[in-house]
Parts: structure tokens; sequence; C-alpha cells
């Protein structure tokens, strides 16, 4: 096996168990080492660390599969990985919460680069890594074989791959998406979600079609919603707005850029017995919808925003604050008093005491007083591995304005 050798003292992150090894730490790499394969991980002194993942073409130049130097590489470890991966969700989840959650979350179900969605009867799977493209047969034969064994009440039908995001460029993978295995999904799946059904394009739609980050801070809002004028921004296909009028609310206006997400939206509210009256569509960018709203008179007594990543990487933090402080400051001022805002972000680069300063910011300009009243984050099946905290990404906050 080829041999990775760190520089002098660069170690010390992967004896916490931080399953990265940047380019920057690496001295060599000894033997024909093709990308995904396994290598050694040693010290400059020579001891062994680890066996991860190679991709020469990445700037994370290892993802760690093991730290056991007993442990070896092979169909075995990712039969346990996975079969691991499933069995924590159900106990988090319960099964009243519905048939959509992720089962697998790379890094942090010890399986970097491999995320793993059900929708119902089917499996909805990425990779994101030249080593997890390599195992990809052994991790299909490992996700059938979990769903098995964890579900034995429902047949899996398929598994559909959506290998086409773009960090798989920085790993000098090809985009890939199709039918893996099994029947392929239609061309929307029906989910449930506590009292909720949604359509879910696993095809075309965002991430593997569905924000299940969001499903506890969905129920959130709609424990707070009864009664109240909603404006879902960044609505996608609706998840928040069907959410509040699950909860009771009077009346939801979703603004999204995406009429296609819109018009799926418009279909879960139908699906969900929900009447028309109770629905408004605001196509558009929402800098400028938000603003069209006040010059319209328009106000609401609970306001979402749930924006897409602003800043993708480090060096796009102040732009993306600048984005972040000017639709929350337009929310703060489309509020009613006693209204509640319901602020997400889901830049891993954003720390929470720099979102919070933001909204704070933004509640100061709009001459809003207010007060958090809880914050908000992924949901336990998207788990943060404690030695990796890049895992947690999703934060929002819920103020109530006066
Ligand atoms: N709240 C949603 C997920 C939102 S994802 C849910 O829980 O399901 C972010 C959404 O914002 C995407 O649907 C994207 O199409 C939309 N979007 C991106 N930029 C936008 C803009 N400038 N104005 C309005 N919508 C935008």
């Amino acid at each position: 096996m080829a041999i990775l050798t760190l520089k002098p003292r660069r170690e010390r992150s992967l004896l916490r168990h931080h399953p990265w090894i940047f380019s920057g730490a690496v001295a060599e790499v000894s033997g024909p080492a093709t990308p995904g394969e396994t290598v050694e991980v040693r010290t400059a002194e020579g001891r062994w660390v680890a066996r991860a993942a190679f991709s020469p073409a990445s700037q994370i130049t290892g993802r760690v599969w093991t730290f056991l130097e007993s442990e070896a590489v092979d169909p075995g470890l990712f039969d346990r990985r996975v079969q691991a991966a499933f069995l924590r969700r159900p106990s988090l989840l319960g099964a009243r919460e519905g048939n959509a959650f992720r089962l697998v979350y790379s890094e942090n179900d010890g399986l970097p680069g491999v995320v793993a969605d059900r929708y119902g009867s089917f499996l909805v799977f990425q990779l994101l890594s030249a080593g997890a493209e390599r195992w990809r047969e052994t991790l299909l034969d490992a996700l059938r074989k979990g769903w098995a064994s964890t579900f034995p009440e429902d047949a899996l039908e398929g598994i559909w791959e959506r290998s086409d995001a773009e960090v798989r460029q920085k790993e000098g993978l090809a985009p890939r998406a199709g039918a893996a295995w099994g029947a392929e999904p239609p061309a929307l799946v029906e989910v449930r979600e506590g009292e909720s059904r949604f359509l879910v394009d696993v095809r075309g739609g965002h991430k593997t079609g569905f924000y299940l980050d969001q499903r506890e801070n969905r129920r959130a809002v709609a424990r707070a919603a009864r009664g109240r004028d909603v404006l879902n921004a960044f609505a996608y296909t609706g998840g928040f707005g069907i959410s509040a009028l699950q909860g009771g609310a009077r009346r939801v206006t979703n603004l999204e850029s995406s009429v296609e997400a819109l018009a799926l939206a418009d279909r879960n509210r139908a699906l969900n017995g929900h009447p028309a009256e109770a629905w408004e569509a605001r196509p558009g960018d929402a800098f400028r919808v938000l603003r069209a709203l006040q010059e319209e008179g328009r106000s609401f007594d609970l306001v979402i925003l749930d924006p897409p990543k602003f800043a993708d990487s480090r060096g796009q933090v102040e732009g993306a604050s600048r984005g972040y402080k000017d639709i929350n400051l337009q929310a703060f001022r489309l509020l009613r008093p006693g209204g509640l805002l319901f602020t997400f972000s889901c830049s891993g680069h954003m720390s929470p005491e720099l979102f919070q300063k933001i909204v704070a910011d933004a509640a100061l300009d709009a001459g809003r007083e207010g007060r958090i009243l809880r914050r908000l984050e992924q949901g336990p099946d998207h788990p943060t591995a404690l030695a990796f905290p890049e895992g947690s990404y999703l934060k929002g906050l819920v103020v109530g304005v006066e």
C-alpha cells in the first residue's frame, strides 16, 4: 500500500481524529497511488496514524477511513459504517417523524464523501470524494444491506444517484446521476414528515431533492404559526410554508426565485388540503421583492428567511455578511409589533457569533428591539462528529420583536 508521509508536527489534528489531511501537510506520497486509493498515513518520524483515501486533485489530499491500525479498509468496514449510521437514525428521529431523512452524513458518520438520504421507499445517494467514488459498488451493496436490516417492513424499491454536486469538480470527478439499483423513482416521490406530506423531485431538486436538515425547524415554525400572517422567503418547495399552515397560520406568502419550485410548493399545499386562498406565490429576487412588499404596505406576524449558502469559502464571508444583513433588515421592516423572525444561515464559514451580530445590526438599522427566543440548528439526522466541527453548518435564530 502506498504511504503518505506527513510533514513534521502536522499529525496533531489527525491524532484528535479530525479526518482531513490538507495538501500543505503532506511531505510525500511513496508508491504509485491513484485517485481514491487507500494510503497508509505516517508521521514524519514514521509512526502509523491512519488509513485514508488519496485525492491528488483536491486541497484535501486525504480523507481518513480509519484511525485503527487493526482495521482494514475493505467491504467489511463499509458494511459496519453504513449499518451503524442507519441504526442511529430511527432511535433519534422516532417512527412518527415520517419516512424522509438523512441516513449517511459523510465525515460525521465515518464515511467521508458519502451522503445517503431516504425518501419513502427510495434511497438517494451522493459520492463527493475520490475515495467514496472508488468504493461505489461496495457502498451500494452496503446501503442495500443496511436498509434491509434497519427497515425490514419497508422494501427498498430503488437507489438513485445524485453525484452531480459541484464539489466533485474539486476532487477531479465528473458528475454522475441516474438509477444505480432497482426501480427508477417516479418524477415526484411522496414522503411523510410528521403530519405533512411533501412531493420531492429527487432527480432535479436541490441537493438530493429536499431540505431534510430543516425538519425540526419546520416543526418549530408550525408551533409558532397559529393565527399569523407568514412570509416564507426562499421558500423552495414550500416546506416552511406548509408547516406554518399545518400549525394554523392564517395565510402564507412564499417568496422564491425559482418558478418551478413555487409550482411544486403549490402542489404540496394542495396535497396537504390547504385552500389556495391561504397561499400566495411571489416569484422573484428576494432582495427586490422584500422591498416591493414594503412599498405595497404589506406586513407580517412571522417571517422566515432561509437563503442559500451566501459564503462558499472563508474569503466570501464579508460579501455574504452584507447579503444576510440586507435581507434581515428588510425582514425587520416587514414585521408587525409582536412578530417573530425565523432567520437562518447554512454557510458553514459563517460563525454563529457573527451571524447573531449581523442580525442584531439589522434590527438596530431597522429601529427594532428584539430578543432571541430560540436557537436552531440542523436536525439529528445531520449529526456532527465531535472531532469534526465542520459538520455543523446550519444555524438559526428565532427573534421576537417588540
Ligand atoms: N426553505 C427551503 C429551502 C431554501 S433553499 C426549505 O426548507 O425547503 C434556498 C432557496 O432560495 C432556493 O429554493 C433558491 O431557489 C432560492 N433563492 C436563491 N436565491 C434567491 C433570491 N435571490 N431570491 C429568491 N429566492 C432565491
